[in-house]
């Protein structure tokens, strides 16, 4: 099975529903622990990334440059912290993809491995410190674990998905030591991160972009 540019299409679609629809959530975790503006960033961001795609001359023919574009897109419309991050996991998954018009799910995982690695150099967040890297890690060993398994993709992002939302509700006894909710010290504790939390709704999405392949 391979990954083209018109799953990860798909998965920039339902990306960018789901933020839409779960907006007020999200931004409802950020007003507990940070400034009430997560679910607006990323609806605005992802938003822009769809607009953008329906008014390009060419919609892009490569899984990489799909990303490339959704990831300068977030980087350039999303003033939080949360665009450059998901912009720059972006345009990593872009970069480890290269020019291929389609590549194998081994690859694609090796993307989203790519991601994470560039979350981490610009965050500097290491598990447990109640970020997105706190969804994103253990979704991203659940998918290596089943694509190495043979598992379709389908399946490999469900397990990401169950993890990530795993990882999404784990942080909530955890005390923010990154980004905005750092500031509130030992009061960050007791409510879920809102990047993780949208970090569990992107590997959703990916399933179901997966699904219908
Ligand atoms: P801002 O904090 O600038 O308002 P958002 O509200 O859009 O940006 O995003 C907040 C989320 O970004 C947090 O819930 C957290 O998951 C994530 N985040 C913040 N700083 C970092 C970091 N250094 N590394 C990884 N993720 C981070
Ligand atoms: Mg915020």
């Amino acid at each position: 099975m391979t990954v083209d540019a018109t799953l990860v299409l798909g998965w920039i679609a339902e990306i960018a529903t789901a933020v839409s629809s779960e907006r007020a959530r999200l931004t409802a975790l950020d007003a507990a622990i940070g400034d009430a503006d997560h679910g607006v960033n990323l609806d605005r961001g992802f938003a822009a990334v769809r607009a953008r795609l329906a008014q390009a001359e060419a919609v892009p023919a490569t899984p990489g440059a799909v990303l490339a574009l959704a990831g300068r897109t977030l980087i350039s419309t999303v003033g939080g912290a949360s665009g450059p991050l998901y912009g720059t996991a972006l345009r990593e998954m872009s970069k480890s993809l290269g020019p291929a018009a389609s590549v194998d799910d081994a690859s694609f995982v090796a993307a989203l491995r790519a991601g994470l690695d560039g979350v981490r150099r610009l965050g500097a967040a290491a598990e447990g410190d109640k970020t997105m890297v706190d969804a994103y890690a253990p979704a991203l060993a659940a998918m290596e674990a089943a694509v190495r398994a043979g598992q379709p993709l389908a399946a490999a992002a469900n397990s990401a998905a169950h993890a990530a939302a795993d990882g999404a509700r784990a942080t909530v006894p955890l005390q923010a030591r990154k980004g905005r909710a750092s500031y509130l010290g030992a009061r960050s504790i007791g409510h879920q991160d809102p990047g993780a939390t949208s970090t569990a709704l992107i590997f959703a999405a990916l399933q179901r972009a997966a699904e219908r392949r």
